[in-house]
């Protein structure tokens, strides 16, 4: 195979200038699988610099894919507390356990087969694939996409596109250093074209970069719409205890402890108390107080004293926070 140009220069400026990161380690192969599936969930909402902490922690923790598998899941959200997005956490030991059930152990050198695996979508098993297995992918994260809007030039809102930006990303080439090269292509956005005064000075590929030649180093966004969600949020108070439900019923922190709730699809003369905005929702909330008298299936009675004892997520946080204001 040969290498483009643009290719050799991003490699060698990522050979000199390439961070010293705990999953960058070398390790045997099997570790370096497991390490790369661990800090790929963590990095899924989660800067490099603040995922490396918990990386240590957590690997320190559970080192193998084994015990991962086998770990109580309240020591899981313990060893993942901090980290927030909680159902990373679940589906990372959920996969975990598929690939010891159905892949006799061994995380699948195959995209398909990682994109079954729950919490690994398009991204994630890219860059898996490549930085894995040495496979000739190039996951477009942030970081990458930045440096081939501005690499190219790219402004108009069909040009942002994902579908354009994933057949324009071939003009980066390919390496049969497969994992370093989508590394290098991530370490140079995150270090050099970054999203404010890019350090184009110091750029390898500055020489053919349409921005630097126009001196515009503008981004236009695509316009992501967040979904107006209505529900109403049932309190039940026992001296100064709190009902908690365990999630077993909406997708969004799922399995974590929150207060009972119901959606409600387009409701009329909705006076919400509370707004909280969660991945692509911006959640809308009505407080209704009850009686306990309805039975759950996993309930806890949570001593709004004691909240430390316990794990929750911030959503139910600000919940109990919004309850003692009033
Ligand atoms: S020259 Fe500047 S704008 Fe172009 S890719 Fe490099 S850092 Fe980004």
């Amino acid at each position: 195979m040969k290498e483009k140009i643009i290719t050799k220069k991003i490699l060698k400026w990522y050979d000199i200038n390439k961070r010293s990161l705990p999953w960058r380690k070398k390790v045997t192969s099997q570790k370096k699988q497991y390490y790369t599936l661990v800090s790929e969930f963590m990095l899924q909402q989660t800067q490099v610099a603040t995922v490396i902490p918990f990386f240590n922690r957590f690997i320190k923790n559970l080192p193998s894919l084994i015990e991962l598998a086998n770990v109580e899941e309240k020591k899981l959200i313990k060893f993942w507390e901090g980290l927030g997005y909680y159902s990373r956490a679940i589906n990372l030991k959920r996969t975990a356990m598929l690939i010891i059930k159905d892949f006799n152990g061994k995380i699948p050198k195959n995209y398909d087969e990682l994109k079954s695996l729950p919490g690994i979508g398009n991204y994630t098993a890219s860059a898996i694939m490549a930085i894995a297995f040495n496979e000739p992918f190039i996951p477009l994260d942030g970081n990458i996409e930045r440096v081939l809007k501005r690499y190219l030039y790219l402004k108009k809102d069909r040009e942002i596109q994902k579908d354009n930006l994933i057949l324009k990303k071939s003009i980066f080439g390919t390496s049969l250093r497969s994992n370093d090269y989508a590394q290098a292509l991530m370490e140079l956005g995150a270090l050099i074209c970054k999203p404010k005064n890019p350090l184009c000075n110091q750029c390898p590929i500055s020489i053919n970069c349409k921005s630097y030649k126009k001196k515009d180093f503008n981004l236009s966004k695509r316009v992501k719409k967040n979904k107006k969600k209505y529900f109403i949020l049932k309190v039940y108070k026992k001296n100064q205890s709190y009902l908690l439900i365990k999630n077993t019923k909406f997708n969004f922190l799922k399995n974590l402890r929150i207060f009972p709730m119901k959606e409600l699809h387009k409701p009329k003369n909705f006076n919400e108390n509370l707004n909280f905005k969660m991945s692509n929702m911006n959640m809308n909330i009505k407080i209704q107080y009850l009686k306990n008298n309805q039975k759950f299936p996993l309930s806890y009675w949570i001593d709004k004293k004691k909240l430390d004892n316990y794990t929750l997520p911030s959503f139910t946080k600000k919940v109990f926070k919004y309850l003692e204001k009033i």
